[in-house]
């Protein structure tokens, strides 16, 4: 899933703008990863970005991708939106109030608009004001990414033999 070209573009100029102000020089490496994760909505892994661009930037490491996500996080330009049942780091680019529903076999995850988050937002700020810092909702379900969940890339299988194990 991608966004349209419109959203990824204003997101990506965000995103560099973020680096930009915690004084990072803008390498084509920094730059391609804040494009990346511009145009992506599965709230892609320091891996998945990685992977994506290493055919492309030869020179690319894994070390970068991570500095330029921290740094991206640090200035809260994206949030880290934490494991989706794979102990991986997910980031978040969409600052919205929205659901998260993560894939549970492929662990992409795709947002939905929510208008009980955003009320849900009102009212932990209004309980405790500034202290609040970020948060999120995260629902697993089966794959969204392909019409039928077992045509996800991930789905084992084995599930319907007999015990089988992948
Ligand atoms: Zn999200
Ligand atoms: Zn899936």
């Amino acid at each position: 899933m991608a966004r349209s070209m419109e959203t990824a573009e204003r997101l990506a100029s965000t995103l560099v703008s973020g680096l930009r102000e915690a004084g990072f020089r803008l390498t084509p490496q920094r730059t391609a990863v804040c494009d990346a994760l511009a145009r992506r909505e599965d709230h892609p892994t320091a891996q998945a970005l990685f992977l994506e661009l290493k055919p492309k930037f030869t020179s690319l490491s894994l070390t970068t991708v991570y500095q330029t996500l921290d740094t991206l996080v640090r200035t809260g330009t994206i949030t880290s939106l934490g494991s989706a049942g794979d102990d991986s780091i997910h980031f978040e680019v969409n600052t919205d109030p929205h659901i998260n529903l993560a894939c549970l076999t492929c662990h992409r995850i795709r947002d939905l608009e929510s208008r009980a988050v955003s009320a849900l937002e009102r009212e932990v700020q209004d309980a405790v004001g500034s202290k609040v810092l970020s948060g999120r909702v995260v629902y697993y379900s089966e794959c969204l990414e392909t019409a039928n969940p077992r045509e996800c890339p991930f789905f084992p299988k084995t599930r319907d033999k007999r015990g089988d194990h992948a």
